[in-house]
């Protein structure tokens, strides 16, 4: 596998709080994986490592083979790396086209096809009928959509997802997830941060479980064994 993006023993935390201890990690174009662990295993400070909130060595972190560790997000997100954050966070007093509108504006030129306005709303067709919503008017689950399609106006490569189906009803969670095969199929890699663990398997093709910061089970998510996930999560007693 050539790797999209790849990260190398990478070490990262806060102040002098160290919360990933050496995390190898690779997913390729148009691949999904997903990212499991217990509350407070690592996964969001990886995803934030990845893409320049935190600050990690150069050589940490590659995209397309070449190293980009630390580099900052705005330049992240032109080299094609987009975040769907935990906790949605879209502007408020702003409606549902005007918070995709400054995303398209703000956005790198499109690769190939590309995604537009139009296109989010083909994706999930109940912002085409929100559209002129305050965001905060929504349910969780139009703001989930709303935040998703902000990350896809940045036209990326990889999409780093964290916690979206967080709150959310189980059918808005379906029918979130499946919109992901879709965003796939246009050649978008997709990290998936997610509590629930059947959701993640189903959901990726490879996983990866994170416990206290260290990568404990690496996988083909249709094959892993359920023990060897339950011991990966919990840490083997
Ligand atoms: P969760 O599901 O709770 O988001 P997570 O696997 O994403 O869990 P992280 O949020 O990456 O875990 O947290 C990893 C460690 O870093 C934890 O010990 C957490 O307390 C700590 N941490 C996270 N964010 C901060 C921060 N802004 N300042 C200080 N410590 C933090």
């Amino acid at each position: 596998m050539s790797a999209l993006l790849s990260t190398h023993g990478l070490v990262a935390g806060y102040g002098d709080m160290r919360a990933l201890h050496g995390i190898d990690f690779e997913i390729a174009a148009g691949e999904t994986v997903a990212l499991i662990g217990a509350n407070g295993a690592g996964k969001s400070t990886l995803l934030r490592s990845i893409l320049g909130l935190l600050p990690v060595a150069k050589e940490m972190v590659r995209l397309d083979g070449t190293e980009v560790g630390g580099t900052p997000p705005h330049r992240m997100v032109r080299k094609g790396v987009a975040i769907v954050p935990e906790g949605r966070r879209l502007f408020s007093g702003m409606t549902v086209e005007e918070n995709l509108r400054v995303a398209a504006e703000n956005a790198a030129e499109p690769r190939g096809e590309g995604w537009s306005i139009r296109r989010v709303y083909d994706l999930f067709p109940i912002l085409r009928e929100k559209r002129a919503a305050f965001s905060e008017d929504l349910s969780g689950g139009q703001q989930q959509m709303v935040s998703i399609g902000r990350a896809l106006l940045a036209q990326p490569r990889l999409l780093l997802c964290d916690e979206i189906s967080l709150g959310l009803a189980p059918r808005v969670v379906r029918e979130i997830y499946a919109a992901l095969p879709e965003i796939s199929r246009s050649g978008t890699a997709i990290v998936v941060v997610e509590q629930d663990v059947g959701l993640a398997q189903r959901a990726s093709s490879r996983l990866y479980c994170l416990l206290e910061g260290r990568v404990t089970l690496e996988g083909r998510s249709a094959e892993v064994p359920r023990e060897a996930i339950s011991a990966a999560y919990f840490g083997a007693k």
